[in-house]
């Protein structure tokens, strides 16, 4: 059991800030991604969990006890790296059991756990294996049993498969996560790839300049981004931006104008509350639609905009097709069937029940 909270840790190096008041509550089994651009302190998060680094300023509770000054070895945390510093001269069976004989841990109980542990990575037949001689998954393996071997109370695991080609990543993942399953234990990762964070996180924590942005479940996190930032972040293509401004239409009706092309597009009564009350008539906004909420017509329809198609990209499961909206460009995603050529007039809806809003002053969304 370990559940991990951090209250309101700052971590400085001189000037910097690396982590800026961060407050995470990790539950006990969860697997949770602190994900976010190079040097935006998730590292050093992870370093201050893990007891490598001190907080300047806050707590670190792990299961109710505060560790924010306790030493790594006695934390019972398991921490794995991108660069797998294996014993180059023991073989993956000496890696694997060199934390258990470090606890005098006797000679038969030592074969039954690196043998348990060996069948879950799947790699009994090169336990007699030297590191030189192993690939770097193989070698990523034995790094990540030597960590299981003594059952700690929870794994960080920094960036453990960034080194690897995009193919054993993909797998790398699925049995990353598959052992997290089996094993049940608390696991914070790290990493800077959203689409890792979001295949593999019962939740994701997004960091920007030492500061968390937003956390939730990926399913969360995508569809009712916070702010600019994790609009922009996660989804591959990303979210659309379109400038807009609510005002009245002829009728008297709140309606958003599209800023680059001038035209008016309908919003619900719903989104014409939440523009009220928040005060934002008037003021510039982001409508925020993803590639596949918005809708390609070759016929004009009710709320279509009429377009022409500027790129037209194939993925071979999809097609991203790019169209202008006066000076923005927008990107739509189509199925792989559907064939367009440049410049074609084509009409674009959205699917207005999943937009975001965002106040582009402050980049926080309003709903
Ligand atoms: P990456 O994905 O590139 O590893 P990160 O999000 O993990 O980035 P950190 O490694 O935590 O970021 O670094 C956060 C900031 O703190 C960076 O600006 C980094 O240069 C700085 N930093 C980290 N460790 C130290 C240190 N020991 N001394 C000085 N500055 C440091």
């Amino acid at each position: 059991m370990a559940e991990i909270v951090l209250k309101d840790i700052v971590k400085r190096f001189g000037d910097l800030t690396a982590v800026n008041n961060l407050s995470l509550n990790i539950k006990d089994k969860e697997f949770l991604v602190l994900l976010g651009p190079s040097g935006c302190g998730k590292t050093t998060t992870l370093r201050c969990i893990s007891g490598l680094e001190t907080p300047d300023e806050g707590k670190i509770l792990i299961d109710g006890e505060d560790v924010t000054i306790k030493r790594a070895s006695r934390r019972d945390i398991a921490f794995v790296f991108q660069l797998y510093a294996l014993y180059p001269q023991l073989t993956a069976y000496g890696n694997i059991a060199f934390p258990l004989l470090t606890q005098r841990t006797d000679k038969k109980k030592i074969k039954e756990e690196v043998n348990k542990v060996a069948e879950i990575l799947k790699i009994k037949h090169i336990l007699n294996k030297k590191p030189k001689e192993l690939s770097g998954g193989d070698m990523q393996r034995v790094a990540l049993g030597r960590a299981i071997v003594r059952r700690p109370k929870a794994f960080l695991l920094d960036e453990p498969i960034g080194t690897l080609d995009a193919k054993f990543r993909e797998e790398m993942r699925t049995e990353l996560k598959k052992l997290h399953v089996d094993i049940g234990a608390t696991t914070v990762y790290v990493t800077h790839d959203q689409v890792e964070a979001m295949s593999m996180g019962d939740s994701i924590a997004i960091m920007n300049l030492g500061v968390l942005q937003q956390v939730g479940t990926p399913y969360e996190i995508y569809t009712n981004p916070k702010n600019l930032f994790v609009a922009n972040f996660i989804g591959s293509p990303g979210m659309n931006f379109i400038n807009c401004k609510p005002e009245r239409d002829s009728s008297g009706r709140l309606v958003l104008r599209l800023l680059s092309i001038g035209t008016h597009i309908q919003i619900s009564d719903e989104i014409q509350k939440i523009i009220l009350d928040k005060k934002e008539e008037e003021k510039e906004l982001a409508l925020g639609v993803r590639p596949e909420d918005m809708i390609l017509s070759m016929k004009k329809e009710e709320n279509y905009i009429e377009t022409k198609v500027f790129v037209v990209e194939r993925t071979g499961s999809y097609n991203i097709v790019n169209i202008k909206l006066g000076s923005d460009i927008v990107r739509v995603r189509t199925l792989p069937t559907v064939a367009l050529k440049v410049r074609e007039t084509v009409y674009i809806g959205i699917d207005m029940k999943r937009i975001s809003i965002f106040n582009k002053k402050d980049g926080n969304s309003i709903m």
